[in-house]
């Protein structure tokens, strides 16, 4: 089948790069020039695991190409995913749907036979309807369905989730377009990866619903953390103790400094803004999203207990940025708040991540990167584990406690083992033990 994505970010390059991997063949629009160059070159323009392979293989064999013409990239497709971003907007936190639209009105202004339209984007109840309406105003023939696909897949995790996913959520009544919607999928249903058809507003929902889910579960566990700390008990115990019960489930039970990233905190906003709207508020999101923003200057809190309450003119070493290992993705990470609270607080900051210092650079000021987890450590009043990627699991401690101005460890991910840490010399804190 011909398939075009239009926006070639996190969700529409993977996405993309998976149809084209299926056997189909894959047009991905985006407008950002350089984005386009980087891969017409095999250049990625952003960290994912297992993608340039993916990129690089499909564009190869002819069925993954580019470009920044929409016009020519949507002349033959029978379905065209619109995945460009829905950040929050600006004030008070609805989702921002000028990118969604200003697509929609420039498919609406090429499209010449049957095709199905398809939101892969988050996008609020009723947004199928819209872009729907928009079309027809601008191009009263169109023939067309706009279905609701949203996507479930995970930065780091993103080729196998997409290719593997646990459910593939569809919302569509048109017929034709369910008839397209199975056969574009229909690799993964012979995989016996669930297609859930359901309306066009149902399926919108859902997606809202399940990270809403995800990031209560996570702010759950994070106030039991707390509450760990206030009676002497220990939360990765409670979240094993709690977490084998089938009805509970494990996933989601890691205490930490707060959800961050590109989904949560924009989704769970907006999820309180539709709610709002239709007289119908989810109060349990509205307290999560309260509970989560105050975490992360709590987190900071945490780091200046460790420097004797002062971090005035000391030095902090941030150990990981991104919101998550295995992506450079730093939108809403909690290693922001963090870095901006210790820096109120007159802390200089040396930060060190794998793959996120790009981002980084455009987000904060006055820090300085340093070349590896030990470089960033070298002088450091406390070093702070922001971000669980693997360079950090075993870190040579010894080496770690010579480098140091003073030797403490705050353990926001609970990586180490409290007593192996102490045992070397270090005053340690993590969360919620
Ligand atoms: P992104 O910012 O990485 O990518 C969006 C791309 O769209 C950008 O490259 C931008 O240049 C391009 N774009 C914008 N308007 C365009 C237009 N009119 N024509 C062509 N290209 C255009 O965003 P993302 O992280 O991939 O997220 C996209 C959507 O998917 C969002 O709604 C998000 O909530 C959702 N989503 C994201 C994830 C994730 O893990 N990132 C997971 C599931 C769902």
């Amino acid at each position: 089948m011909q398939v075009t994505m239009i926006g070639a970010g996190y969700v529409g390059l993977v996405s993309g790069a998976c149809f084209a991997d299926f056997g189909h063949d894959v047009v991905c629009v985006d407008l950002d020039q350089g984005k386009i160059d980087r891969l017409h070159a095999g250049i990625m323009p952003i960290y994912e695991p297992g993608l340039a392979e993916l990129v690089t293989g499909n564009a190869r064999a002819g069925r993954l190409t580019f470009t920044t013409d929409l016009k020519a990239g949507i002349a033959n497709a029978d379905a065209i995913f619109i995945a460009v971003g829905t950040p929050s907007r600006r004030g008070d936190g609805h989702a921002d749907l000028s990118y969604v639209h200003a697509a929609a009105k420039e498919i609406a202004a090429a499209v010449s036979r049957y095709t199905v339209i398809v939101t892969k984007s988050t996008v609020p109840v009723g947004t199928g309807d819209d872009v729907e309406r928009l079309i027809h105003e601008t191009n009263p023939d169109a023939d067309i369905a706009v279905v609701s696909n949203p996507e479930f897949l995970r930065e780091g995790a993103a080729i196998a989730d997409f290719k593997r996913p646990d459910r593939i959520v569809i919302g569509t009544e048109d017929a034709r377009a369910r008839a397209v919607m199975t056969e574009l999928y229909r690799p993964l249903f012979l995989n016996h990866s669930p297609l859930l058809f359901t309306s066009r507003r149902t399926a919108e929902l859902i997606k809202y619903a399940a990270n809403a889910f995800l990031a209560m579960k996570i702010t759950f566990i994070n106030e039991i953390a707390d509450l760990c700390e206030a009676v002497g008990a220990n939360v990765q115990d409670v979240a094993r103790g709690i977490g084998l019960d089938n009805r509970i489930g494990s996933k989601f039970l890691h205490a930490g400094p707060g959800y961050g990233g590109s989904c949560f905190p924009k989704d769970t906003l907006a999820l309180v803004k539709t709610a709002q709207d239709f007289g119908s508020p989810v109060r349990i999101i509205e307290t999560v999203a309260a509970v989560n923003d105050q975490r992360k200057r709590a987190m900071a809190k945490k780091v200046i207990a460790a420097c004797d309450g002062d971090v005035r003119g000391k030095t902090i070493a941030i150990l990981g940025l991104t919101f998550k290992p295995n992506t450079d993705d730093m939108r809403d990470s909690p290693s922001i708040a963090i870095i901006q609270a210790l820096q109120d607080a007159g802390a200089t900051i040396r930060a060190y991540d794998p793959e996120g210092v790009e981002q980084a650079k455009l987000m904060l000021k006055d820090v300085h990167y340093a070349a590896n987890p030990y470089d960033c450590c070298t002088g450091a009043h406390a070093a702070v584990l922001v971000t669980e990627w693997d360079a950090f699991r075993a870190l040579d401690l010894a080496r770690v406690h010579g480098l140091m101005a003073s030797p403490a460890i705050v353990d926001l991910r609970n990586v180490y083992r409290p007593d192996e840490v102490r045992a070397r010399g270090f005053t340690y804190d993590s969360v919620g033990r």
